[in-house]
């Protein structure tokens, strides 16, 4: 059998060059979902095999196909078989085309259906009504009338929020971070507000491009009409997206430089920006790359220039860090197709987590703090984790009532 989408990018013959070494399952603290499921078809190696001997016919429809479904999209997408792949084969990308392949031949997970419905009907995945992206949480704002000034307003920086960061409690607490520190380093910035659309990302990782396409598209309009020249987003999968994908599956070149929270604020760092940092500490931490950051944007150094900055840290970091950083298991959709299974991953986080000395741990995903926020005390670690915007916000001797709300 034939799969078209991979055919459409050239990639039909990328399954049959898997040397079957098996460093995708075992090595550099690889594959979280082969960890948990000790299938096969759950690592990279397994997928490859399972496409190839359909392609060949050596495996027939009935036999193969359900099982490569629920192993493509029981995948969170950190790019760990990628990481360690010895002929490079570009994982996540074919991940995302056999997700449009299984979307094609009605064979998505019924899970993403009312996801899809949710985006289509609110713009956001988490339903609410899309004037709460900034309506819904401005009341925490100390300064809630020059925030709500930002709305709309023609400036050259944007910052995306994005779906995750604007209406759950504690990605909220990264948002006005940012805003705070944008305000304090005399940044002009706009914010879209109700007209902010998801950026499409869990769309364009299930495999749903024309979906996508529509978002992205609404959102360039939105900023072009405002004079936008920068994007600044604090959500790497955000970022991935308006920095990379909407390039490579919809081939949209964005007009726009597109820079992720983590790097803005190493540029503050850079310029001597990040000043008034009266506030040490006394903490210690470690840190988090999330899978979209690290392994799938390369984004390493940014981050750890930013906290060796800080004042009163104290830094150490995980066992497995940086390009061999463990998923948390909040990514490529797996938490609406199988929570329980996102979070037997995060239990192999915990363990490594729990290896260090560290109060805090510090990740720039408002995504990956928020699953270990709600999943380290449930799995019995009085480790907290926070994002990075907030840490520095602190810093900065700012503050306001619903930080101390969440953070006690
Ligand atoms: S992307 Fe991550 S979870 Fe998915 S197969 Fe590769 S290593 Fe495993
Ligand atoms: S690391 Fe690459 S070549 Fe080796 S088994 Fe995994 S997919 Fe195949």
């Amino acid at each position: 059998m034939r799969f078209s989408t991979l055919n459409k990018f050239g990639l039909q013959d990328i399954p049959f060059t898997c040397a079957q070494c098996s460093f995708c399952q075992v090595g550099n603290g690889a594959c979280p979902t082969y960890k948990v499921k000790r299938r096969n078809s759950y690592s990279g190696k397994g997928k490859m095999v399972l496409t190839r001997s359909l392609m060949q016919g050596r495996l027939s429809k009935n036999d193969g196909l359900e099982g490569l479904r629920d192993a493509i999209f029981g995948c969170t997408l950190c790019g760990g078989c990628e990481e360690i792949c010895q002929v490079d084969i570009p994982f996540v990308q074919i991940y995302q085309l056999m997700r449009a392949e299984f979307l094609k031949r009605g064979m998505w997970p019924e899970q993403l259906v009312p996801m899809r419905e949710t985006l289509v009907k609110e713009r956001n995945i988490q339903g609410q009504w899309n004037g709460d992206r900034v309506e819904g949480w401005s009341y925490w704002h100390p300064d809630e009338d020059e925030l709500l000034e930002h709305v709309g307003r023609k400036a050259k920086t944007a910052f995306y929020v994005g779906c995750t960061s604007s209406f759950r409690g504690i990605p909220i607490q990264a948002t006005i971070a940012t805003t705070l520190i944008m305000e304090k380093t005399g940044e002009d910035y706009t914010l879209l507000g109700e007209e902010e659309w998801c950026c499409g990302a869990p769309l364009i990782m299930t495999g749903d491009f024309d979906t996508a396409r529509q978002f992205a598209e609404h959102n360039i309009a939105a900023y072009q009409e405002l004079g936008v020249e920068k994007i600044v987003t604090n959500c790497p999968g955000c970022y991935k997206m308006w920095a990379h994908e909407y390039h490579e599956f919809l081939e949209i070149d964005v007009p726009f430089e597109v820079q992720y929270g983590a790097q803005y604020l190493a540029e503050l760092v850079d310029d001597n920006r990040l000043t008034g940092l009266s506030n040490p500490l006394d903490v210690s931490i470690t840190f988090h790359d999330g899978c979209d950051a690290g392994r799938n944007c390369g984004i390493y150094e940014e981050p750890r220039k930013v906290l060796e900055y800080l004042p009163g840290v104290e830094f150490e970091e995980l066992p497995h860090n940086k390009n061999r950083c463990y998923c948390c298991g909040s990514g490529g959709v797996l938490r609406p197709v199988d929570a329980d299974f996102a979070i037997q991953i995060n239990r192999l986080k915990v363990k490594d987590i729990e290896q260090t000395n560290a109060d805090l741990v510090i990740s720039a995903c408002p995504s990956c703090v928020d699953f270990m926020y709600d999943q380290l005390p449930q799995a019995s670690s009085n480790r907290i984790s926070k994002d990075l915007a907030v840490i520095v916000a602190q810093a900065l001797g700012l503050t306001w009532d619903g930080l101390e709300e969440t953070y006690g």
